[in-house]
Order: C-alpha cells, then structure tokens, then sequence
C-alpha cells in the first residue's frame, strides 16, 4: 500500500453514528393483574438494529410499509461493534475477469448442509447488496475503471472479497441507518424482545422490556404486529471464549421457546482474535500475513516458542502463521499434513497448560530448533509471491504492516493497544454460528409471519466463505422486505385480536415468583459459558457432549426447581435473556450430541474427537494421539439437522432433512417467466 496520510487512515476508524433516530410512539395501554402495560403497533417489526435488520427496514419502508425498528441497542451487535484487519463483504467479483452467479453459488456452499438455491439467491443478490450500499455512500474501493477491489478471504479461492477497511460492517450499519432516518423509520430503542406472542399460529405480538418505560416496575410493553423480521445476530454471550462484543444474546432462544424450527446449529466458527475482556477483534488476514512470532508465557515469565513443537522447518511454520491469514477459521481438514489449523489447535494446548499466548509484530518467527533461523526470501511460494507482490517484504512484521495494512495498527491504537510497542494476547474464540432459525428462499421462519434474517437465520452451511454473513443479511433483509410487500393486501389481519390478559398474568407471576428464586443469573451465565466453550468448542470428545447435554437439561429442572433469582425489576431483560440462553445452549448441544451418536465426524469448525477416531494429526514428527478424531462422512454433507422445541413437553424433536443439491435455471426464459413476477407468483 502506498503511504496512505494519517488523516485519512483516522477517518476510517473515527467516524461519527448518525442520529437520533425517530421514536416510534405508543397507542394505548392493556391492562392485567391491575397491572398497565403500555402498547405499541405497527404493520411489521423489525427486532434488531444491525445491518440485515436496518436493510430490512430500509427495503420495507421504501415499499410503503408501516415498519417500525425494535432494538436493544441502536449501535450494538456484531455488525456496529466487531471487525478484523479488514472486515470482509463477500460478493460477486466484479474485477478483472467478472464472474460467474452458478460456480459463486458452488463455492458458497461447497462445504455441504447448504441448499444450493439458497446459495444462488446469495450470489445473485449480492450485486444489488453491494451496489445498493454503494449507493447509500459505502466507499467500497475501486480502481480507476470503476471496478470493485478485491482480495481472497476464507473459504475463497476466487477472490470476491470486498471491504472498506477494519469497520466494514459499522459503516454499512452507518449507511443504512442514515437512509433510515432519511425515511423516516421509527426506532424502539432500548428494548429487549422478550416473548413472541401468537395467535392462530402466527407471530401477533411481541413483549419487549423497555426500561425507560415506567407504565409498570417491569418495564415490560407489548407490540402488535402483522409480521415479525426477527434480526438479533448470533448468541455470542452463549461462549466464555468469544469475540464478540459484549451483549450478544440474539432472539434465537426467544424463538426456540415459540416452537421456530432451526437448522444446522452444529455449525459454527471458531479462529484466533483478542480477547472479549480486553478488545475483541479478528486476528486474520495481514495481521498473520506479516507473520508476527507467536509464543507463550508461563506463570513464572519462561517464553514457548511452542509453534516449533508442531511445525518440522521454520519456513513451514512462518508459511502456515502466513496462511491463517486467508485460513482464518479452525477447520478440521486443516489439522493433517501441517496445515494452518495446527496454529489454533497448538494455542489450545497452550491454554491447557495454564500458560498465555501472544503474537510479538517487533519479532519475526523463531526459528525451529536445529533449523534454519527465519529468512523472508525462504518462504513457501505461495506466500512469498503474495508478500512481493503486496510490498510486503520488509525486516520485521510491524514494518510489513505499517506497508501492508497500517489500518491495523491504528485500529488496535484507537483502543489503546499499541501494537508497535507491546506484544497482543490472543486466544482461539467463538466468532460466529452459521446455522440459525431455519428460513425458506424469502427469509420466512415455520412459524407464520415470522421472518428471520442475518445472524439469527441458518442460511449458512459446514463452511462459509469469509463476508458471506454480511451479504446473506443484505440479501434476506432484502427478500424479506420483498415478500411482505407483496403480501400485504392477500394476507391483512391486525396483530392481536384475542385477550391476552391471562399470558400477561402468567409472566408477571413468573417475574413476580423470581424474585424469590435462588438461581444467581450471574452464576448459570457463567456456567452455561464455561459449558459451552469446554465441552463444545472448536475441540469436541465425543462422549463430553453427551455430558454437556446432560448438565443442559440438568440445568431446565433446576431452572424449574428452583428459578432464576430476579434480583430487582431492572434485571428483567437479562432474567429472560439468560433463560433463553439456556434454551439455545441446550438446543446446540441437543443437534450435536444427535450428530455425534449418528457417527459424525470432524468437519467445518469442529475437530470430533473420539477413541474410535481413524485420523491422527501430526505435529513435527510426533503424532497428536490425544487429538485423534473421526473423519467427516461425506454423506452427511447431504442432509441437514433440524431441531425444534415443544414448550408442552419441554422437548426438542431432531429431524434431518436432505439438502436441495438441484439448481433448476434451465428452463428460465424472459418471457415464459416475466409473468409470474408481474402477477406476483414468484412470491409464493
Ligand atoms: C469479530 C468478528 C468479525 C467478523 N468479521 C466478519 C467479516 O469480515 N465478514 C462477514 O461477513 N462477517 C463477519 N462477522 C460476522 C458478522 O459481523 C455478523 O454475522 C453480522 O454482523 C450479523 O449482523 P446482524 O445484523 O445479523 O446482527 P447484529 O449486527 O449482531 O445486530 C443484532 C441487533 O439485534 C439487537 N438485538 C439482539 N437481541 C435482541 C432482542 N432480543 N431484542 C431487541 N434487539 C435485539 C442488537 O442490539 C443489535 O442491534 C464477524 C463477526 C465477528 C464477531
């Protein structure tokens, strides 16, 4: 990279949020158990601020549609809050050679358990996902032709990523919410959905705590509705190891304990970032391309060079640091033949032994012993053709990234990490799940009216291509908007028509019985994290799922026995958020144990390991018996595991399902098809 001016690199970590946004107003109050709750109604509810829910929002309102937007916090999620060195939207490639919608769609979903329509929706939608943002003023970078930069990310051997720096996803947050306020969409800010209401089988209303809201000791208000887009992101607090930011719960219990169906919940990612306690960031891309030395520290101050005791040469260990760059997940393929994956698994051992791990840019890789010391001319091709190309080649890793990609140093510096002068503790952390709430080709749940998109909805497989999450929630805010609007006048109804005084008289002796309980919300937090991160990490033995499982539904009956501890009426959000994290913890594990005692092997983000294992990884010469796992079963890439919740039986039913592999483009003419757009068939 040229010399970029400081004033220019600040100005795309330092920008302002717009606002305020637009209060959306309340239209009366209900009453039950003397108790008053205040009312809020609109056409569809949009639960949840980040991008896919803003797009949605967007789409809805430039439709005609009565949106309102519901959100815990206006800036918070994955979407305003997280990033990496440059955070990633993948996308059709429109560089160079240009590309093509059916093999994008192949590769998208080349790591199975992903239906192969959904895969096209995403790579044709995201020409309109990215150009609609750039648009809304996304300074995606360009050359002087026009065309759209791009580089190869995860998952990614074509190249279609695409970013506008370390905040991508905050200024695509920044963009939409300036067209939101633009049109005028009102805001709910500050409240917590926390129940889903329903009535004939479809999603009617919503109860959402809103502290600001004194009308009861609660806070708790109810919104009607006709539809429902659920965008809450993904369930990070479920994990102790995690990146993202803090406050991450997602509806997707909320939406479990309603009886909404999910899909492919085993499927996750998991790589090596900061800590959540310190400043959580993605440690990908040239932050590992530099190659910084990686090294550990006991309780007494001895330093491991412990990357040597997995690595046989020095190039071989600098040339896979290298490649967690562009191999930024864990992924279990990567374990054998001294692939990158062994860089994550050697920070686990680490771990293990009670010892800190740090990556040092003022220091270049130590040299494997009795071989040579680190040479930048003595590299794997790959990656000493990808340095000199990048004018990556300097003495040191803070010099190459000062040349590469000084974004990243100012990034840490605007949090108070300088990275020029002190080594970064790291740790190998939850990042995403790509299953979610099962959706069809329009982002609509099995529950009625209910859509789900972004974080929250499953339309990701095994594996994801690194971007892919941002544009799946373009793309669904999109097609969901789509089909509301399309739908409004055959399928009008208004919200909630039954009484619902008896629902609120339960869940107010609920709250009223919690304050009574003897649970620590603190505690079962706490628990259900420690559980999660140790016995369904990105390293799995088999049987401590099943006993993960146990603790789970152990947890439910003492839930029941006992109750969560309502401290005072302003822990409501949180009573219900970590009641449904147990509910979304018992549910991953309920699909993983399920494709465990079915034979499931090792793939995407976790290594399954078990005494009946048939792979071995090897590490310098040694082989990593501990570690020895099952091998995927390539079948299993041809079905899904889907997982629903009876509220009555207190119960989650497992089904598979088989993946859609046909793409059926064909028979698709301009006129045989224009209409069934112009009559609205294509909605149904
Ligand atoms: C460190 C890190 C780096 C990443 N890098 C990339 C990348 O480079 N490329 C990529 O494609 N993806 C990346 N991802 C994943 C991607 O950022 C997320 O999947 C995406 O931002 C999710 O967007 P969303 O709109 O679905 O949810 P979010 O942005 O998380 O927004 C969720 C919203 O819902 C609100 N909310 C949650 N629960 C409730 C509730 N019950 N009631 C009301 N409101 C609620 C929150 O306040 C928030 O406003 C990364 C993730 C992390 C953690």
């Amino acid at each position: 990279m040229n010399q970029i001016p400081e004033d220019i690199l600040h100005s795309m970590t330092h920008f302002k949020m717009p606002g305020p946004v637009c209060q959306h107003k309340e239209n009366g109050t209900i009453e039950a158990n003397e108790t008053k709750f205040t009312t809020y109604s609109c056409d569809t509810l949009v639960l949840g601020s980040g991008a896919a829910g803003l797009r949605a929002a967007v789409e809805l309102k430039r439709r005609g549609i009565d949106v309102v937007v519901a959100t815990s916090c206006l800036f918070g999620g994955t979407s305003a809050c997280s990033g990496s060195d440059k955070q990633t939207l993948h996308t059709v490639g429109t560089s160079n050679r240009g590309d093509d919608f059916t093999k994008m769609a192949h590769d998208i979903s080349s790591g199975g358990c992903m239906d192969i329509d959904t895969a096209y929706i995403e790579s044709v939608g995201s020409l309109y996902s990215f150009s609609s943002l750039q648009y809304l003023g996304l300074l995606l970078p360009q050359d002087t032709y026009g065309a759209v930069l791009r580089y190869k990310t995860d998952h990614d051997e074509a190249g279609r990523a695409t970013s506008c720096g370390p905040l991508t996803s905050r200024l695509m947050t920044k963009v939409l919410c300036e067209e939101a306020i633009r049109l005028d969409v009102p805001f709910l800010t500050g409240c917590t959905g926390v129940k889903i209401l329903t009535e004939d089988g479809r999603a009617s209303g919503l109860l959402v705590v809103n502290p600001k809201d004194k009308t009861n000791q609660y806070g708790l208000s109810l919104i009607t509705f006709n539809r429902l887009v659920l965008a809450t992101g993904g369930p990070g607090e479920l994990y102790r190891d995690s990146v993202y930011p803090k406050a991450c719960f997602s509806a997707i219990g909320m939406a479990l304990d309603a009886g909404v169906r999910a899909v492919n919940l085993t499927e996750s990612q998991f790589g090596i970032s900061t800590n959540r306690d310190q400043f959580p960031w993605n440690l990908s891309g040239t932050y590992m391309q530099v190659m910084p030395y990686i090294y550990s520290v006991n309780e007494d101050g001895d330093e491991y060079n412990f990357l040597a005791e997995y690595y046989r040469t020095t190039r071989e260990l600098a040339s896979n640091v290298f490649r967690k760059g562009y191999q930024w997940p864990f992924q279990a393929q990567r374990l054998m033949n001294h692939g990158s994956s062994l860089v994550d698994i050697a920070v686990f051992f680490e771990n293990r032994k009670d010892r800190k791990v740090f990556m040092d840019f003022k220091r270049n890789p130590e040299q494997v012993p009795e071989d040579k010391p680190f040479n930048i001319e003595d590299l794997d091709e790959d990656v000493r053709s990808y340095l000199k190309n990048n004018d990556g080649l300097a003495a040191l890793p803070i010099d190459r990234l000062r040349a590469m990609n000084p974004l990243a140093i100012e990034l840490y510096k605007s949090h108070g990490v300088d990275i020029t002068a002190e080594p970064l503790q790291f740790n190998v952390n939850n990042q995403h799940l790509n299953g979610g709430l099962e959706v069809d080709n329009w982002g609509r749940t099995s529950l009625k009216n209910c859509y789900a998109i972004g974080e929250t909805a499953g339309t990701h497989g095994v594996t994801r291509p690194g971007g892919a999450a941002l544009n799946a929630g373009q793309v669904f805010g999109t097609r969901c908007a789509q089909h509301i609007a399309a739908n409004i006048s055959s399928d009008k109804n208004s919200g909630l028509t039954e009484d619902i005084s008896g629902e609120l008289s339960n869940i107010l002796q609920e709250l009223e019985k919690a304050a009574e309980g003897s649970l620590s919300i603190k505690k079962v937090r706490s628990d259900i994290q420690a559980r999660m991160s140790d016995k369904t990490g990105f390293v799995c033995q088999a049987d401590e799922v099943a006993e993960g499982l146990f603790e789970a539904k152990q947890l439910k009956s003492d839930l029941h026995k006992h109750q969560l501890k309502l401290e005072s009426p302003a822990e409501t959000a949180i009573y219900f958020q970590c009641t449904q994290m147990a509910l979304t913890s018992e549910a991953i594990l309920t699909a993983l144990d399920y494709y465990i005692e079915n034979g499931g092997g090792s793939r995407g983000a976790r290594v399954i390991c078990a005494e009946d294992g048939t792979a071995v990884p090897e590490a310098a010469g040694k082989t990593l018996d501990e570690l020895r796992f099952r091998e995927e079963d390539l079948e299993d890439r041809n079905k899904t595991i889907t997982i629903q919740y009876n509220s009555d039986t207190e119960n989650f039913q497992t089904t598979e399902k088989s993946v859609n592999a046909d793409l059926e483009l064909d028979n698709i003419f301009f006129e045989k098809n224009w209409g069934a757009y112009l009559t609205g068939d294509i909605y149904k």
